[in-house]
């Protein structure tokens, strides 16, 4: 089984996933361009189980986004560290930027391109998609409006 660590900005907050880490996008709406004061996010799916908190899990502060759906940070160094979802069959979305570990695979595609940064310009060759494609990266086809 793979196993990863990663951190917070300030190093309180360490955690480990034992699993894969899959799915991985880089998503650019504009909710993840603000939480991330970044012009995009890359997540990685996680099992629910798979993430476990080493230390600083009670500095983890986590924000309702939408129902059900939580974005959490450090309440220290304010990382973005994972979104975690009521729904327990849905994945932890981590936040790969808080990785420390080396990982040998990258984003697979782009979401959300629809809300992209007027001033990010996308130069990779990977798939974009106006939104979240339905069942993700499964199959995932590009559509042609955007492209
Ligand atoms: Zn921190
Ligand atoms: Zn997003």
């Amino acid at each position: 089984m793979s196993k990863y660590n990663g951190s917070c900005l300030c190093g309180a907050i360490l955690y480990e996933v034992n699993g894969e880490i899959r799915d991985i996008l880089n998503c650019h709406c504009s909710d993840c361009r603000k939480s991330h004061g970044a012009a995009f996010r890359t997540r990685g799916a996680v099992d629910v189980n798979a993430l476990t908190f080493v230390s600083g899990e009670e500095l983890l502060t986590r924000y309702e986004h939408k129902a059900g759906e939580y974005r959490s940070f450090c309440s220290r160094c304010g990382s973005a560290i994972a979104t975690f979802f009521l729904d327990l069959s849905k994945p932890i979305g981590l936040a790969l930027g808080t990785l420390d570990s080396a990982l040998d695979k990258g984003a697979e595609i782009h979401v959300f391109v629809s809300d992209k940064a007027s001033w990010h310009t996308i130069t990779d060759d990977l798939p974009q998609f106006p939104e979240l494609p339905e069942g993700a990266l499964q199959n995932a086809e590009p559509t042609t409006e955007l492209l």
